[in-house]
Formats: C-alpha cells, structure tokens, sequence
C-alpha cells in the first residue's frame, strides 16, 4: 500500500470534484479510478460534490461503474441534490419553476415538490430555481421572469459557473442561464447553493461526521472547488487536469499578495499535477 504525502497523511474523507477530476466528458482521467481505489483500501471515505446539476445521482453511480469505480447515490452531492435539501428546509411541498435539466426536476420531486412546467398562475409559484439547462429558451426564460415579477416567486440559483468543461474544451455553464433571468428581473438569486457557497460541503461534513481538519477536497477549479474547501475548513488539493493551470495559480499568488480585495481562500493549500501524486512514490 502506498503511503499518503504528509500534508495528507491524518484525512479520512475526500471530497472529489468531478469534471476535470474524475473524469471529462466521457472519458476518464488516467489513473483516477486507481486513486480512488486506493483512497479507499486505506480506509478513507469518499465522496463526490459537483456543480453540474444535470444528471441525477442514480446516473452518476452508473457512470463512475463504467469508469470501474464503484459508488452509491449517497456518496454523491451534486448542487441539484444540495438545492433540493436546501430548497427543502425553507418550505416544504413547494410549487417550483425550474430552468434546468432532469438531474434538478428529479431530485426536487424526491423530497415532494411539484414541478410546475407550464404555470398559468404566477402566483402558485413559491420558487424559480436555475440550474444548467441545455434546452434554454426564451420562452422558458419569459415564464421564470412572469413568476418572479408578476407572482411572488423566490430567486434561486444551483450554481453559477460560467462554462461547463466537455471531452474538448468548454461549454456554456449555469451562470449564464442564471445571468440571464438577473437581466430580464433585476432581482439576484436569494441564494446560491452549489460551490464556492459553503452548504455541500457543511452537509457532507454533517453527514460523515468528521472533522475538517481530516477532510480534504480535490478540484480543479479555484473560485469554486478551492474557495468552498478553503472557507470550510478542509485541506484544499487544486489537481492540475481540468480548468486550472500552475500559470493561473501563481497569477491569483501575485494578485493576493498585491491587492487586499482578493480573496486568499483562492489559493489552494497544495497544487498537484494528477490525482496519482498525493501518493509519496
Ligand atoms: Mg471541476
């Protein structure tokens, strides 16, 4: 068995991001389902927490099986599962509208919600809530801004990362769907749920029951991934295989040193170039 750096030696939960960590696009990235393995026969637990609300957890466990990883739906925190649990605690059984995919429909509908598609009162609606929708259109846009203008619909918001990473290069992320209905209301969602916001990470502490200074979280992205780890407590690992360049790293070092209005929770407590070398040989 391989010996953990010593930075990570005392962890016993690690929270993984998922694109440009795990995987991108479809493919893995080398050796990720090995770490994970290996993480595990060393009796650390692992889990997931992603911004992308998309695909709900059931997928998820199916897509890390056929990337020779094995997982259950409880280890997965996506920012559909952490708005719906949120969402949750503010009101039960709402009426939501959602600019978003299935992974976000179904994960509120499992805690009770209804999902209104095409409202004819306004005024039903308790929420509009925004997550990445690859079928956005005006017209969805026109309703979400009737319910929160017209009714009395509450402005939230699953994430707001600006691209999605894909097999090559990017795509449009959440925040411009979310972007968008600031545009047409004037109104800013009430809260935000997925990273850099520190509610995944605090259910996910809660849930495991573990210490922050024995969890560590490994993202790719700076202003969500490192930020949400750094505000919370956790050792924060930036692994150089999605968003993030060492380049990128050393320019925010300059900026934090520089300027009191940046934030140093953007830097991450240790850089590595792949999963693989959080491991001493
Ligand atoms: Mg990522």
């Amino acid at each position: 068995m391989r010996e953990l750096l010593d930075d990570l030696k005392n962890i016993r939960l690690a929270i993984f991001d998922l694109d440009g960590v795990v995987y991108r696009g479809n493919t893995i990235i080398p050796n990720a389902d090995k770490v994970i393995n290996e993480l595990k026969d060393l009796s650390i637990k692992v889990v997931y927490n992603s911004n992308n609300s998309t695909a709900t957890r059931k997928t998820y466990v199916e897509r890390l099986e056929n990337l020779n990883i094995q997982s259950e739906v409880t280890d997965f925190y996506t920012s559909a599962s952490i708005t719906s649990t949120e969402i949750t605690k503010i009101k039960e059984k709402a009426n939501i509208y959602v600019i978003g995919e299935i992974g976000l429909r179904q994960e509120l509908k499992s805690l009770g919600h209804n999902i209104e598609t095409n409202p004819t009162d306004y005024k039903n609606i308790d929420f509009v809530i925004v997550g990445l929708d690859r079928d956005f259109k005006y017209d969805k846009l026109a309703i979400a801004q009737r319910c929160i203008l017209e009714g009395n619909a509450q402005f939230y918001a699953t994430n707001t990362d600006s691209t999605l990473p894909v097999a090559r290069g990017f795509k449009p992320g959440a925040g411009v769907m979310v972007n968008a209905l600031i545009t047409c209301t004037g109104r800013v969602p009430i809260r935000i749920f997925g990273k850099p916001e520190p509610f995944g990470i605090e259910l996910i502490l809660n849930d495991a029951n573990i210490p922050p200074e024995q969890v560590c979280i490994f993202g790719d992205r700076l202003n969500t991934d490192i930020l949400a780890g750094n505000r919370a407590g956790i050792i924060s690992v930036a692994v150089l295989t999605g968003v993030t360049t060492r380049d990128m790293i050393a320019n925010i070092k300059e900026k934090v040193i520089k300027s009191k209005d940046f934030d140093n929770n953007l830097i991450p407590d240790l850089v590595i170039e792949k999963l693989a070398d959080i491991f001493k040989n």
